[in-house]
């Protein structure tokens, strides 16, 4: 089976890198595919993001990243996706991406969203939370994988000099 794992990722954290290497034993094939939507102001780049996930998911079988504008079921279809694939760490995601999972289900009504429960040491992580210990200055070196922690700093630590 071949998953699509849409979502920001700005950046990636080990919530999301855990949902792809369970993913990755559960379906074979996870297309992660990085929104592109320049309303969220990410901190980012596509290339950057694109960059980050490759290296990461490098030591994975099966695993395709890709970018993608536009609606989800549409990016599904062209990536030939069996279904998508989405992360809940508490019942605060679980409104939201209910919301989503219907929306996406009246629009295309073949294609499942399989939601996996975040593992217990990653529920409090997001990229949100990521972004605001890196910019004051905290470490991250254990909520991202090594990459993403350099380009944290990077962006940060740069953002901070005079
Ligand atoms: P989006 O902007 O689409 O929510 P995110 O990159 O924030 O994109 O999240 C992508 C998906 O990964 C979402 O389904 C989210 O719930 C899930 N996710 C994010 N962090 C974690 C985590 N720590 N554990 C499990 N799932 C997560």
């Amino acid at each position: 089976m071949r998953a699509l794992y849409p979502g920001s990722f700005d950046p990636l954290t080990n919530g999301h890198m855990d949902l792809i290497e369970r993913a990755s034993s559960l379906f074979g094939e996870v297309v992660v595919a990085v929104l592109g939507n320049p309303s969220k102001r990410p901190a980012f780049s596509i290339d950057d993001r694109l960059s980050q996930i490759r290296k990461a998911t490098a030591h994975l079988n099966g695993i395709e990243v890709i970018s993608f504008d536009g609606l989800t079921v549409h990016c599904a279809e062209t990536h030939r996706a069996d279904l998508i694939l989405r992360g809940l760490r508490a019942m605060s995601d679980f409104e939201y991406e209910l919301q989503i999972a219907h929306t996406n289900r009246s629009l295309a009504d073949r294609l499942e969203t399989v939601f996996l429960a975040t593992t217990a040491r990653h529920s409090f992580l997001s990229s949100s939370v990521v972004k605001e210990v890196a910019r004051f200055g905290g470490p991250v070196d254990h909520m991202v994988p090594s990459e993403v922690a350099k380009d944290l700093n990077r962006l940060f630590n740069s953002a901070l000099s005079p």
